[in-house]
């Protein structure tokens, strides 16, 4: 292991180089001070000062099947023995055998796989070929959505990071998902939530004109931006209105794919099938950059003749693909996306609830899986977030002090606004998993100093 003697002058050296010449997403460049890892297994990770994190965040809720399995490892390793690279415009072996296994998971007849590096040029690429086969150009979003970050990811993305680059949002018109504790319909159940934010959207359609949109883009569930569960027969109504104006549905299953939710897919909890599905992440456990879009038999029929337009030069890189196979054989073999639905069954869902009840400081509690997050809360009665909502995404000293509590005890939370996230790897053992509720119960007590 390379962490059994963790060295400190090994971590200043990459911390000062780092310093120095990596330019970091998200970030203020010169506000931030990035740990130094210098290893990971399972559900933990560390510095080389010795400190051990539990992670409750995944990365960056990629990890489903955790850090280092030895088998992923081992087939990467192969992979680079036999053939680490090779361009798209060919069958190769691991690419192949990752688009059948993912074609056999997808639900419905989302069986082409186009291989992407990642998530956003996911969500690019399935708004194109939605573009080229309705012939048409708008796409409507969902407000607290996350896309992804390059030109079109971004502005779909329905947060305020979109707002500094949201220069030209061309043909990208938002619209309200269902959202019962911050009703944006004023909806007083689940029912009257659902049925309101599909008027909504109908509305939404009628006043652009349903012969101008290409698709709607929705996550099945919301990760970024809160986990927000849709109410039961919300999506299967947008896919009837989908049916009914010609429109592409896409379902953006990036962060909650591939065992996340307890099952392989998000779209298999609410039985509804898009024709268009984006997935990254959890696909190999981003061990080796990958995404995708899972395409309907409908839409690839309108690329057998006519070239598709859009490629990339990693698309399908064997190394990552080597790594899917991999991933989703060990998912099978162990069981992992049961293991996903047993934890957040039988541990997280029991054990947040009893946290939620007693901090004042958690406004709900909403999850499933191992897919989970608590909305904090200045005051339970109003609802006040911990940090006001749609502030710059800038955590304020609430915030910051409970994340950096969970952090202190060696708990690696995944804070975002006002909410804190509670997605550890779907191979996360009970005993782990209640090590961080505990670490996270009493990081809570920081954030109850924050309450009216
Ligand atoms: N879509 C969703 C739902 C996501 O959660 C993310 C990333 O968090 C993306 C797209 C973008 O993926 P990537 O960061 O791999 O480009």
């Amino acid at each position: 292991q390379a962490t059994a003697q963790p060295d400190p002058a090994v971590g200043a050296a990459v911390k000062a180089a780092d310093r120095a010449h990596v330019f970091h997403s998200w970030s203020a460049q010169g506000l931030i001070d990035p740990l130094a890892v210098a290893g990971a297994e399972g559900s933990y990770f560390w510095d080389y000062d010795g400190n051990r994190y539990l992670d409750f965040s995944s990365g960056l809720v990629f990890t489903n099947i955790g850090y280092q399995h030895p088998k992923v490892v081992a087939a990467i390793q192969e992979q680079a023995g036999k053939l680490t690279t090779f361009a798209p415009a060919f069958a190769v072996e691991s690419r192949s055998e990752a688009a059948r296994l993912i074609a056999e998971r997808t639900p419905g007849d989302l069986d082409k796989i186009f291989f992407t590096n990642g998530g956003a040029e996911a969500v690019e690429n399935a708004v194109r070929m939605a573009r080229l086969h309705t012939g048409r150009a708008k796409v409507l979003s969902a407000y607290r959505s996350y896309h992804g970050a390059t030109a079109a990811a971004i502005n779909l993305t329905g947060d305020p990071r979109r707002w500094p680059s949201d220069t030209a949002s061309a043909g990208v018109v938002h619209f309200w998902a269902p959202f019962l504790y911050r009703s944006p319909f004023h909806a007083r159940n689940e029912t009257e939530e659902r049925d309101r934010a599909l008027q909504h959207l109908e509305d939404t359609i009628a006043y652009e004109g349903p012969g101008s949109i290409a698709a709607i883009i929705l996550e099945t569930i919301p990760g970024t931006a809160g986990i927000m569960i849709p109410p039961p027969g919300y999506l299967a109504g947008v896919r009837e209105i989908c049916d009914r104006y010609g429109i592409v549905f896409i379902l953006d299953e990036v962060m909650a794919g591939f065992g996340r939710t307890g099952e392989w897919f998000a779209a298999d909890l609410f039985d509804v099938v898009p024709d268009l599905m984006t997935f990254a992440k959890g696909v190999n456990s981003g061990y080796v950059p990958l995404g995708g879009v899972a395409i309907s038999a409908e839409i690839a029929a309108t690329f057998e003749t006519r070239p598709y337009p859009g490629g990339l030069t990693y698309s399908g890189h064997p190394l990552a693909c080597a790594a899917a196979v991999a991933t989703i054989n060990v998912m099978a073999e162990e069981g992992i996306v049961g293991k996903a639905a047993d934890l957040g069954a039988r541990v997280l869902e029991p054990g947040l609830r009893e946290i939620a009840e007693r901090h004042p400081s958690v406004g709900e509690l909403r999850g499933v899986g191992a897919f989970w997050a608590l909305e904090l809360v200045r005051d339970r009665e109003t609802r006040e977030p911990l940090v006001p909502y749609n502030a710059s995404g800038e955590a304020n000293a609430a915030m910051a002090a409970f994340g950096a509590a969970c952090k202190k005890s060696g708990l690696w939370p995944f804070v975002n606004m006002n909410r804190t996230h509670v997605c550890p790897p779907c191979t996360t053992s009970e005993a782990e998993a209640k090590e961080g509720l505990a670490l996270l119960d009493a990081a809570l007590n920081v954030a109850d100093e924050f309450t009216v």
